[in-house]
């Protein structure tokens, strides 16, 4: 009976995206959008540049506006609220952009610890509590005095990482994370995105990592033509893509 609960929990819906269109001045970006992100998931979106994927992760927490449809986040229609509402649940979604952001002119811990003292409102102690623990987790402990201009491209991801996770998010996007990389640094970024994932976090990523998709989202969304083309377990989709646009694509990649 336990199990029957948990399952339950693990099935509760966290983004429910409906009919979501995006224009930008007559240009259809976003056509006709209907999915939702349960509780746990982890969703790789992938498909070629232009498709707009990152546009549709920005309508996810607001950063757009979407021109149609609903943007649900556990059951509130974010299209609907005014800009207090809809910051206060942005942060419960942390995104990490394929650019840092970092703070140039802070250190690390600094970093990690601005928004939770400024917008959450927690004591310096708590604060650094919280930041040193998410170092911790992404390996960068000993880099919290260090200024993010010090550190490799790899280690201002994971501090990014933890940034968002700072806040406590309940989701995290992901923006092609390790795109700005070198080659020799993607490892270490999609490590803690993976050590991440187990750890039961939701998670949206727009990756062309295909090794990562593959073995780390529960369901893949191909995404071309402002559409999302098939929406599939990884199995599924590399083995047996339904459409032409995928077949084609995957070709390019793989
Ligand atoms: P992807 O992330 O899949 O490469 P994008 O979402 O970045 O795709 O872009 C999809 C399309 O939307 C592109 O044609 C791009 O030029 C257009 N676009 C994205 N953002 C804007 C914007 N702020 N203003 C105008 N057009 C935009
Ligand atoms: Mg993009």
């Amino acid at each position: 009976m336990a199990g029957k609960g948990e399952f339950i929990m693990e099935n509760e819906t966290m983004i429910e995206v409906n009919k979501l269109q995006k224009d930008f001045g007559g240009n259809a970006v976003l056509k006709d959008i209907t999915e939702d992100v349960k509780k746990g998931e982890v969703i790789c979106v992938i498909g070629p540049s232009g498709a707009g994927k990152s546009t549709f992760l920005r309508c996810l927490n607001l950063l757009e506006q979407p021109t149609g449809g609903q943007v649900m986040f556990k059951g509130t229609d974010l299209t609907t609220l005014d800009e207090k509402h809809v910051n206060e649940l942005r942060e419960k979604m942390g995104m990490v952009f394929q650019s840092f952001n970092l703070f140039p002119n802070m250190t690390v811990i600094e970093n990690l610890k601005l928004a939770p003292v400024k917008v959450k409102h927690l004591s310096d102690d708590e604060a650094t509590k919280v930041a040193k623990d998410l170092l911790d987790k992404v390996g960068l402990a000993e880099k919290a005095d260090a200024y993010p201009t010090s550190l490799s491209g790899g280690q201002q991801q994971r501090v990014a990482i933890a940034r968002a996770l700072a806040m406590n998010p309940e989701v995290m996007l992901f923006d092609e994370p390790t795109s700005a990389l070198d080659p020799e640094m993607v490892g270490e970024v999609l490590k803690v995105m993976q050590d991440l994932a187990n750890d039961g976090m939701t998670m949206v990523v727009v990756t062309h990592e295909m090794g990562f998709a593959k073995s780390v989202a529960d369901k893949i969304w191909f995404m071309a033509d402002g559409y999302i083309q098939e929406s599939a377990q990884p199995d599924e989709f590399f083995n047996n893509p339904k459409t032409d646009r995928a077949k084609d694509f995957l070709e390019k990649v793989l």
